[in-house]
């Protein structure tokens, strides 16, 4: 018979992964809709109790989303400007009742090419902090999702939070925000056809420091730009940035076609949603 446990420590949580395999659930929100009609055969080690690990807060400079927040904890979360498009991504993740229990690293795990945390984090160079018996390690998120629903997590480990980065620019009179745009097939609780997430700095006189572009459900794995990221350097904030975008800045892209779209059309939206975010963040900026 399958096992449940649901720890209300960290250290309880680490030791019963090192000692066995486990399937980890945090809001179960991916997890047992995949399973419907299937046996639930799983020895689930239920993360949801690990209290420790549900406030997001910046720890020197570096913000830190743990484990169990969730898409409405962003939401509600008292974040700089340059968390502005992930705070759209959590808006945009299924209705309010998947908000309040999905979390942003359970998106991640899961690893589902049209995952809408992905190419936000990206923007934002976000990293992993994997735990385990052992000891942390921390991977760029690029290392740490390999592949669709592939990651680097190892059986005796647990995503304990996402790291990122705060920005520069504004402590030397600069700006620094994020934008993130996504089309599906209606205008709300829908898979992603495609999605594009920016995240720009600029300096004191207005021209851009820092550029990330994230392109996601165009690839196996989001991916940035870093041809158009190039482009954008130097270049003075506003709306005239969407003219940047070039149809040669997606050419590391492997869209695939399915009942949501040809994988024409996914690349030509990616590219329209490139355009819009860039002017709109331009403009805002
Ligand atoms: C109706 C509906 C609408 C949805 N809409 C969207 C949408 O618009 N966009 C979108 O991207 N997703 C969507 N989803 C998918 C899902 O809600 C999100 O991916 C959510 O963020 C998953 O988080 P969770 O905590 O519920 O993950 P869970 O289901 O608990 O876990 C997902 C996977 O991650 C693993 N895992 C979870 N937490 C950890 C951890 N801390 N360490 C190691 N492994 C872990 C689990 O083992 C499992 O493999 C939707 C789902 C539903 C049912």
């Amino acid at each position: 018979m399958a096992a449940y446990l649901r720890p209300s420590s960290l250290d309880e949580a680490l030791s019963a992964l090192g000692d066995g395999a486990w399937t980890i659930i945090a809001g179960g929100t991916d997890y047992y809709p995949a399973r419907v009609g299937l046996p639930l055969d799983d020895d689930i080690l239920d993360i949801s109790a690990l209290s420790g690990l549900r406030s997001i807060r910046n720890d020197g400079g570096q913000w830190r989303i743990p484990a169990l927040a969730t898409w409405t904890d962003i939401q509600t979360a008292d974040l700089p400007a340059w968390f502005d498009g992930l705070k759209a991504a959590a808006r945009e993740v299924g209705g309010a009742q998947i908000q309040n229990a999905g979390t942003l690293c359970g998106n991640l795990c899961n690893a589902s090419p049209a995952a809408d945390g992905m190419p936000v984090l990206l923007s934002l160079d976000a990293e992993v902090e994997l735990s385990s018996r052992a000891g942390i390690e921390v991977l760029p998120l690029a290392a740490f999702v390999q592949g669709n629903r592939r990651t680097a997590l190892r059986e005796d480990q647990l995503v304990s939070a996402v790291l990122i980065p705060a920005p520069g620019a504004s402590k030397e009179g600069g700006r620094a925000g994020g934008c993130f745009l996504k089309l599906g097939a209606r205008r709300y609780m829908v898979i992603s056809i495609s999605m594009v997430a920016a995240a720009l700095e600029v300096d004191a006189v207005g021209l851009v420091t820092r550029a990330a572009v994230a392109v996601g459900a165009c690839s196996e794995v989001a991916q940035r730009l870093p041809g158009l990221e190039a482009e954008l350097i130097g270049k003075p904030v506003g709306a005239a940035l969407g003219d940047a975008v070039l149809a040669e800045h997606f050419a590391s892209l492997t869209p695939i076609a399915d009942p949501r779209g040809t994988a024409d059309y996914r690349l030509e939206s990616a590219a329209t949603l490139c355009r819009r975010a860039l002017t709109q963040l331009g403009e805002a900026l």
